[in-house]
């Protein structure tokens, strides 16, 4: 394998100078790149990515033929490629965009780096907890609380931290009822699937007519199963949101918990270790269109019209971008359904919002339809005064104009007096085509476990099909891992 430009699309700054590979690396170059490259990664991510990619793309003696072509540079994929490559395998990763990571994006925003995508991890998970601890990655917590907003039949209502989120909790309490019988093994969703049947028709929406909730308890929790499924509580499933919430340990303050810890360093950091430790090849800037299994190889084509082949692919985009790659033979029925129906949420904007002091350390809550923006969390305080990050599932929002986000935030209950916006809309990206992972209603019982199988050579990887934490970076590496074990053959 050639030490070219192109074949170390990763390496531009920084890196480059560090990490001295032979045609294939040992595992002693692989660690000693992994330490130089874990100190250089937030700014590897956050800014070499985009000069890599412009490497990559001018490497003339480019090799096509590899082991394994692991389509997608998000977790999954990067886990998927690593995991093979400590196996001997020569994997090329394609990506669509000139940066690796996908649905997370570590940034930077009122001199502070924030998260564009995926932010929150619980050390306990099982998947993300012990690459922590393979990286040495130390989290942060986020800021404490002092007030809560939260809807009330009188508009929106104040209440200390312990009123406000005990009042989310003690309906959820109540609506996951149940969960430690129909989701005994969290990890294996299907283990009851008899009990599972009929409750995997129900939407959120349909959950909370059963619980015949008064005002006060639907206030409190609607803005929160609403923004989960998407925009309305009658989109996503309850089993989905009883899926979070057995995985968390069946009660309220394992659930709280999942939004509460980041890795320090950004998400990043932990996704540039990986592939330092891998040193995979890495091509940027390389939509993939076509894949075709022929049976004995597969050769998968990119936007450039170049194809590349391999004994066997990883397919590591999100479900809901499978539709837009041509597959030969077409995907399974099961796949099929999950591209079409889609699996992550169709409108997905992660806001961050810089604010002048004033307002001070509130989580805001909406109520469901009555603002384009149901959640405000506090981050960091800055010099001028506070970074909040907020969601919107409305696609009527425009998330760059600041009165539009002041006057959705208002109906939350406070002015905020903007600085700046720094945003994502999940949705409106090519190669996302959603946010979060969360299933609509019968996607678990009607899709699971086909959705997870190989196919022919190819197996599948992604944060949205994950048995355990879908719609979570947990769930991605969960995926990569099974998918590297398929591909190896040992499933
Ligand atoms: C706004 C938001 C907030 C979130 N919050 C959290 C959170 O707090 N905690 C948490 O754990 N999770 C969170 N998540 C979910 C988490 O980010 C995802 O589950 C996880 O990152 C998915 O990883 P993945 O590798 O499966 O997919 P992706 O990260 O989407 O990676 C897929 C890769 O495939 C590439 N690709 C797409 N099409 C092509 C193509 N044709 N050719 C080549 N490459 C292609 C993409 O560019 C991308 O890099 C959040 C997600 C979003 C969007």
């Amino acid at each position: 394998m050639p030490d070219s430009p192109g074949e170390l699309a990763f390496s531009a700054r920084g890196i480059r100078n560090t990490m001295q590979f032979s045609s294939r690396p040992t595992r002693r170059t692989l660690l000693k790149a992994a330490g130089a490259t874990a100190l250089a990664t937030p700014a590897v991510l956050a800014a070499a990515a985009p000069q890599a990619a412009a490497v990559g793309q001018t490497d003339a003696a480019e090799e096509r033929s590899y082991d394994v072509i692991v389509i997608g540079a998000g977790f999954a994929g990067i886990t998927a490629a690593r995991e093979l490559c400590a196996q001997g395998k020569r994997v090329l990763v394609l990506e669509a965009r000139d940066r690796v990571g996908g649905r997370t994006w570590t940034g930077s925003f009122a001199g502070h780096l924030v998260e564009r995508g995926g932010t929150w991890v619980e050390p306990t998970q099982p998947h993300l907890g012990p690459e922590l601890k393979r990286y040495s990655l130390a989290l942060e917590e986020d800021l404490p609380v002092d007030r809560v907003l939260l809807p009330t039949p009188k508009g929106p209502g104040q209440f200390t931290p312990e009123e406000g989120f005990g009042r989310i909790g003690a309906v959820m309490d109540r609506m996951f009822e149940g969960s430690r019988e129909y989701f005994e093994k969290p990890f294996t969703p299907l283990y009851r699937a008899d009990l599972l049947q009929s409750l995997d028709r129900l939407t959120l929406r349909d959950r909370l007519t059963q619980l015949s909730l008064t005002a006060e308890e639907e206030l409190a929790i609607n803005g929160q199963t609403a923004i989960y499924s998407g925009g309305s509580s009658k989109d996503g499933a309850f089993t989905m949101f009883a899926h979070w919430w057995a995985l968390a340990g069946w009660n309220n303050a394992g659930w709280n918990d999942t939004q509460r810890w980041r890795i320090a360093k950004g998400t990043g950091a932990l996704l540039g270790a990986m592939i330092a430790e891998a040193a995979p090849t890495i091509r940027l800037n390389t939509a993939v269109t076509t894949v075709t299994d022929t049976g004995t190889r597969v050769y998968v084509t990119v936007k450039s019209g170049v194809t590349y082949s391999a004994s066997k692919a990883v397919v590591a985009v999100p479900a809901n971008v499978w539709p837009s790659i041509k597959f030969t033979p077409t995907l399974p029925a099961a796949l099929t359904a999950a591209g079409s129906q889609g699996v992550a949420v169709k409108n997905a904007v992660k806001l961050w919002i810089h604010a002048r002091k004033g307002a001070g350390r509130f989580y805001g809550q909406g109520a469901e339809g009555g603002t384009p923006i149901p959640m405000v969390i506090p981050f960091k305080e800055t010099s001028q005064g506070m970074l909040y990050v907020a969601f919107s599932t409305d696609p009527t929002l425009d998330p760059q104009s600041i009165p539009q986000v002041k006057a959705a935030v208002q109906k939350v209950g406070v002015d905020l007096d903007i600085l700046g916006l720094y945003t994502h809309d999940w949705g409106r990206d090519p190669y996302a085509r959603g946010g979060w992972a969360f299933r609509k209603p019968g996607q678990l019982t009607t899709l699971y476990p086909d959705v997870t199988n190989p196919k022919g050579l190819l197996a599948f990887a992604s944060g949205d099909i994950a048995n355990g934490w879908s719609g979570f970076i947990d769930g991605a590496i969960e995926s990569g891992l099974r998918a590297a074990r398929q591909t190896l053959g040992a499933t």
